[in-house]
């Protein structure tokens, strides 16, 4: 060892793993050499970063504390490996070029809002991007949506087509500049620019500017934003929110908005210190929020609903025409704009400029666009704060393709391809889960090529090429037949609600065995019926079926899905015998004799009536019982659940009131069955005795909690387990939630719920992923 005055020098080679890469990491490294007197290196190659220092012990020391304590915002280290190495003698310490290397295992970020040195240039008239929609730098921009390939280097994203100017370059090569190797850079010289263009092609000067004039005297724009077009329009003008709602089609969901503070939502919703600080994460997903009573947004954003979907702007872009829009209103005037994705219902959000061109045509009235292209498209994530902390219900732009580390490493590569509704898929290597980005419903020829395409965009990213694939058992699913097709040689059913348990399980690092409730609308059972309550003793290996909800005749199958009035009718005659001797309640009294005719003898004949215990069919019986618009719908609903969501609407009106539960019965063993026969009857006799809807609404929901809790008690009874893991989409019911973790943390139950994924379907590809793993891990598929 050579020594220095007098202090021993020693070197040392760091290999830091994680998000390393485009977000400043390097720069920090250098930043904290030289501010500590050190020699030697830092590079980029295809494990993430590798260092190697050189100086006195007290200054590797200060710097590996540095290392773990200061890392750039959007940095996420996953792991430091030091070794000690023999001293070089360098005389400084620099930057060296990247390595290329075979296996690629540095990862790539998802893009991320606008940061605050940015902002502020971006409003600063002396700074020469004030005003450029397209300020970046390596702590913000776009990263994932613009990624064609890798290693993650300018010529692999679509922002190749701007060569940089000479002052970007400068920034670009110099370590001491935010914008050290910031592949997105640019400026107004060097960079893309935006465009507002009418339908004829012609475009307007000042395009932010107008686009804002427009927008404040009601015009509908699509916009490109990160990962595809939103179209927006004033949510405060009534008829302009309805024009929106009426040119995209059907459309029932709500609109997601958009403002440009914390206080502006302060003056729609009631906001939580979880809630805003979800909201003012760099990720900045759509938070859902409790309406205030005097809400001023038009009734149109979101009919019927109680809640509002808000974000803040994430771009450049957003702060300015925000900006400009709010120099187009009356002074002090609410700025709200709606911001929803720019498609007809179900179909993928438009992120090509063609397509949104072709498809937008005909719902907005102009585009605000740029030629910046977008590789992948990325939506909006959606999220709220509920009693198990952040809940996804879309998890996407922001969060995607950022992985989920597992307890256990995967022994091989693999893939496992999600579920129907609300799509995403999953790659596995090493101990990272990449669950992608937000796919939607596999229904269509544009959403099977996305899934495709997606799969193939993330096996060369992340370089995993699978060896073995996990599907869905339902044999209908695209996504299935899609595993089914492939030359993967291990293919690995797995159960839907087993991977939804497993979803938990593997985003808390659990193996098992737990108590599993899955509380949800569709999925295949083993017995071919459709499931849908399952309280199963489950680990990442298998389940046991200890209960589940008693089976009901599911009258037209898929019919049955988007009409809740058939499954109200199921019901009643498995309550009554024969649905003709239901007492007389509006339902029974408004429903068509003939339809009910057909319904009978489909059930009688057995017709096309597969049986389910599904959770979210109880919840639309019972919503068309009450006679809520979705529940007794002769059209049908738009979308699954919609029936549920005004049921758990009229509930919330009277939360925490004092009210009794509904009768069930539990009988049988392993699997028990859970009979809510008495549930309906009693419901029925409510309605006959007028109690009003909202409570009726309210005692159903205490009475499911009740109802899972008790077959979670008989479940430890019978197998001594103590840990419960919840999941399945009727988890998205805030209020069914709430009560049920309230009830089983009363009995001592340890629980878990998804916060890294979503409890619906959006969640199954990372649960099916789990299991796949821990199946070859055993051994049982080879
Ligand atoms: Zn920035
Ligand atoms: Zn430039």
């Amino acid at each position: 060892m050579a020594s220095v005055t007098g202090s021993v020098i020693q070197r040392q080679r760091i290999t830091i793993q994680g998000i390393v890469q485009g977000v400043g990491f390097r720069p920090f490294v250098y930043g904290q050499a030289l501010r500590n007197g050190l020699v030697g290196f830092v590079l980029n190659n295809s494990l993430g970063v590798t260092v190697e220092i050189e100086g006195t012990s007290a200054a590797l020391d200060s710097f590996q504390h540095a290392l773990r304590e200061e890392a750039p915002p959007l940095a996420r280290i996953d792991s430091i490996v030091t070794e000690e190495v023999q001293p070089c003698h360098d005389t400084a310490f620099i930057i060296a070029h990247s390595q290329a290397g075979n296996e690629r295992q540095a990862l790539i970020s998802p893009d991320t809002a606008t940061c605050v040195d940015c902002l502020h240039e971006l409003f600063d008239s002396a700074d020469r991007r004030y005003g450029y929609p397209f300020i970046n730098c390596t702590n913000c921009g776009p990263r994932f949506t613009i990624v064609q390939d890798v290693p993650y280097d300018r010529n692999k994203t679509t922002m190749r087509d701007f060569p940089l100017c000479p002052l970007c370059q400068a920034e670009y090569e110099d370590p001491l500049n935010r914008r050290f190797h910031a592949q997105p850079n640019a400026c107004p010289t060097c960079g893309p620019q935006v465009q507002l263009l009418d339908w004829a092609g012609n475009s307007f000067p000042n395009p932010i500017a107008t686009a804002a004039q427009q927008l404040a005297a009601g015009k509908i724009l699509a916009i490109k934003g990160l990962g595809g077009y939103h179209l927006a329009c004033d949510a405060l003008n009534g008829e302009a929110v309805q024009r929106l709602r009426q040119r995209k089609h059907r459309e029932a969901k709500p609109f997601a908005l958009m403002v440009p503070d914390l206080a502006t939502a302060r003056q729609l919703c009631s906001v939580s210190d979880d809630e805003a600080t979800l909201l003012q994460t760099y990720r900045r997903p759509i938070v859902l929020l409790q309406q205030l009573h005097n809400c001023p947004v038009a009734p149109g954003v979101a009919p019927a609903y109680n809640t509002l979907g808000i974000m803040l702007p994430y771009t450049p872009l957003h702060h300015l025409l925000l900006h400009a829009y709010a120099g187009a209103t009356e002074p002090g005037s609410l700025v709200v704009l709606v911001m929803t994705s720019g498609n007809l219902s179900d179909e993928p959000i438009a992120y090509q400029d063609d397509d949104a061109r072709a498809r937008l045509g005909s719902i907005a009235d102009g585009i605000l666009t740029s030629n910046r292209a977008i590789h992948m498209r990325c939506d909006d994530s959606v999220t709220r704060i509920n009693a198990g902390g952040t809940q996804f219900l879309r998890r996407s732009r922001g969060y995607a393709p950022e992985p989920i580390a597992l307890s256990l490493a995967f022994p091989l590569p693999l893939l496992a391809c999600g579920g129907h509704l609300k799509n995403t898929f999953c790659l596995g290597k090493g101990r990272q889960a990449f669950v992608s980005h937000h796919i939607g419903d596999l229904e269509n020829f544009e959403t099977l090529t996305s899934f495709k395409e997606g799969i193939t965009h993330f096996q060369n990213l992340f370089d995993i090429y699978p060896e073995a694939v996990a599907y869905d058992l339902h044999p209908e699913y695209l996504a299935t037949k899609y595993a089914l097709a492939t030359d993967i040689p291990r293919k690995i059913g797995v159960q839907h609600h087993h991977a939804h348990i497993a979803s938990v399980l593997a985003e808390h690092g659990l193996t098992g065995p737990v108590i599993g409730v899955a509380a949800d609308g569709t999925g295949y059972g083993t017995d071919g019926a459709i499931w849908g309550c399952e309280i199963m003793t489950a680990d990442l290996l298998g389940f046991e079926r200890q209960a589940h909800l008693r089976y009901v005749p599911l009258p037209g199958s898929e019919q049955a899905v988007r009409q809740p009035w058939r499954m109200a009718a199921a019901y009643l005659a498995q309550a009554y015998g024969d649905a003709f001797q239901a007492p007389a309640i509006p339902f029974t009294q408004q429903l068509e004799r003939s339809k009910w005719h057909i319904l009978a003898q489909m059930i009688e004949r057995n017709l096309n009536c597969p049986p389910t215990s599904s959770l979210g069919r109880l919840f639309d019986a019972v919503a068309a019982l009450l006679g809520l618009p979705a529940g007794v719908s002769q059209a049908g609903t738009l979308y699954e659940g919609q029936a549920a969501i005004e049921l758990e609407i009229q509930a919330s009106q009277v939360a925490h009131m004092e009210t009794g539960i509904y009768p069930f019965i539990i009988e049988g063993q392993a699997p028990a069955v859970l009979d809510v026969t008495p549930l309906i009857r009693a419901i029925v006799s409510d309605i006959q005795q007028k109690v009003a809807v909202p409570e009726i609404a309210y005692r159903f929901h205490l009475t499911v909690a009740a109802l899972l809790a008790k077959a979670c008690d008989i479940t430890r009874e019978q197998t001594g387990l103590n840990i419960v893991a919840l999941s399945g989409g009727v988890f998205q019911n805030r209020l069914l939630l709430e009560q049920l973790i309230f009830r089983l943390e009363a009995m001592a139950f340890q629980v878990y719920v998804n916060q890294r994924v979503p409890p619906n379907d959006g969640g199954l590809s990372l649960g099916q992923i789990a299991i796949a793993a821990a199946r070859l891990r055993a051994g049982n598929i080879l």
